[in-house]
C-alpha cells in the first residue's frame, strides 16, 4: 500500500506559534513594540535591506538610513548617488536602485501614502511579491503570506515536503496558507521569521523548543536538517579580469561609474578590462591611461550570486597634471568615502 503523504496528516494550530511569539519576539530595530503601529516605511526599508543580508549586517544601514531618509518623501527626493553611496557595503545593489524607485512611486502615485493591499503594493518598482505581502500583513494587518527562505525551511519540515526546491515552492506556499490564523496577520508574518531565524535553523533546529514540535512531521521522521531539499547546485563559474589602480601625485584615484543596466549598476568602480573566462592576453591595451603598470601580487576575489571573480590588480603611479579620460574622474583620497564603491571595488581599493 502507498504511504501517504505526510502533509495530510497534520495542521500546526496558529495559536500555539502566535502565543510563542507573544513571549519570544525579537527586538529588532525596525519592528514595532507590541500594541503600536507598524510603520510601512519601516517595513519597506528593512524587507529590503533583508533581502540575501542578515539582521545584523542590516542594522546599522536601517538607523543610518532612517537617520538620513526619516520618511518616504525624503528618500523619494534624495539623489540616487547618494543613495547608493549610503547603501555602498551592503551589496546587491539592485536593491538600493529599487528601494529608491519604489519611494519615488509611493512618494508620486500615493502621495506618500503605501497602499495597502498585495496586488497595489506588487504594481510599484522594486516591490516583488514577498516585499509585498510582507508590508501589506506586518503594516496594514493584509491576510498575506511572506514567503521567504525562513518560512519555507519551517514550512517544509512541518510537512516533511519531499518536492525539491526550487520546484517545490508554490506548493510551499499553499502549504503555507493553510497554516494562517483567523487574524493577526502581521504577527504571524513575523513570528514565522522569527521561528525560521531562531528555532528552525538550518542546522541544528532547537526541535526541543519549538511552539509546532507535536506537529512537526520531519522531527517525526528523526532527520528535520533534510528540509527543505534541494536540486544539486550548479557550479558557480569563474570571470576574471584586471583592475587598474591609477595613483595621482596627489593619491587621487582613477574612477569612473558602471552603466545603470545590469551588475552593480551606476556604482563607481576603478576601471577594468571586461570580467570573463580568462584574462587578457596583453591587459595594458584596456590600461585608462598610459604609464608603468606593475601587477600586484594576489588578486582580488569576491564572490557574486551568479560568478565568482577574481581581479588581479595592476596600479601605476602617475603625474599630478594627468588628465581623466573620457566617462572617467579623479576621486581625491578624502572623497573615497563618499563614493558609490561596491565591496569588491573596496577590496581592490584596500591595495592602494
Ligand atoms: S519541530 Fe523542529 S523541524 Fe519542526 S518546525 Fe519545529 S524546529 Fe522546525
Amino acid at each position: 500500500m502507498e504511504k501517504a503523504e505526510p502533509e495530510a496528516m497534520r495542521r500546526p494550530e496558529p495559536a500555539r506559534l502566535l502565543a510563542w511569539y507573544d513571549r519570544h519576539r525579537r527586538r529588532l530595530p525596525w519592528r514595532a513594540l507590541p500594541g503600536e503601529r507598524q510603520d510601512p516605511y519601516k517595513v519597506f526599508l528593512s524587507e529590503i535591506m533583508l533581502q540575501q543580508t542578515t539582521v545584523a549586517a542590516a542594522a546599522p544601514y536601517f538607523a543610518s538610513f532612517l537617520a538620513r531618509w526619516p520618511n518616504i518623501e525624503a528618500l523619494a527626493v534624495a539623489p540616487l548617488g547618494e543613495v547608493l553611496s549610503a547603501w555602498a557595503g551592503l551589496g546587491y545593489y539592485a536593491r538600493a536602485r529599487n528601494l529608491h524607485a519604489g519611494a519615488k512611486a509611493v512618494a508620486e502615485r500615493y502621495s506618500g501614502r503605501f497602499p495597502m493591499s498585495v496586488s497595489e503594493l506588487i504594481t510599484l518598482p522594486g516591490i516583488g511579491p514577498y516585499t509585498a505581502a510582507a508590508i501589506a500583513s506586518i503594516a496594514f494587518e493584509q491576510r498575506a503570506v511572506p514567503v521567504d527562505g525562513n518560512w519555507e525551511r519551517v514550512v517544509s519540515r512541518l510537512f516533511a515536503h519531499s518536492e525539491p526546491l526550487p520546484k517545490a515552492r508554490a506548493r510551499l506556499r499553499t502549504l503555507a496558507e493553510t497554516l494562517l490564523p483567523d487574524a493577526r496577520y502581521g504577527d504571524f508574518a513575523q513570528a514565522m521569521m522569527d521561528l525560521g531565524a531562531t528555532i528552525c535553523t538550518p542546522r541544528r533546529p532547537a526541535c526541543a523548543l519549538c511552539p509546532w514540535n507535536d506537529a512537526c512531521a520531519a522531527r517525526a521522521d528523526g532527520e528535520p536538517e533534510r528540509y527543505p531539499l534541494r536540486l544539486a547546485k550548479m557550479a558557480r563559474p569563474t570571470r576574471r579580469g584586471v583592475a587598474f589602480l591609477a595613483v595621482r601625485a596627489d593619491g587621487a584615484v582613477l574612477a569612473r561609474s558602471r552603466p545603470m543596466e545590469g551588475l552593480l549598476g551606476g556604482m563607481t568602480e576603478v576601471p577594468s578590462t571586461p570580467w570573463e573566462g580568462a584574462l587578457p592576453t596583453d591587459p595594458v591595451q584596456h590600461a585608462p591611461v598610459k604609464a608603468a603598470w606593475t601587477p600586484l601580487n594576489a588578486p582580488v576575489t569576491h564572490v557574486f550570486s551568479h560568478f565568482a571573480l577574481e581581479l588581479t590588480v595592476w596600479r601605476a603611479e602617475v603625474p599630478a597634471g594627468t588628465v581623466a579620460p573620457a566617462g572617467h574622474r579623479w576621486v581625491p583620497v578624502r572623497g573615497i568615502d563618499d563614493e558609490a564603491f561596491p565591496s569588491v571595488m573596496r577590496k581592490v581599493l584596500a591595495r592602494l
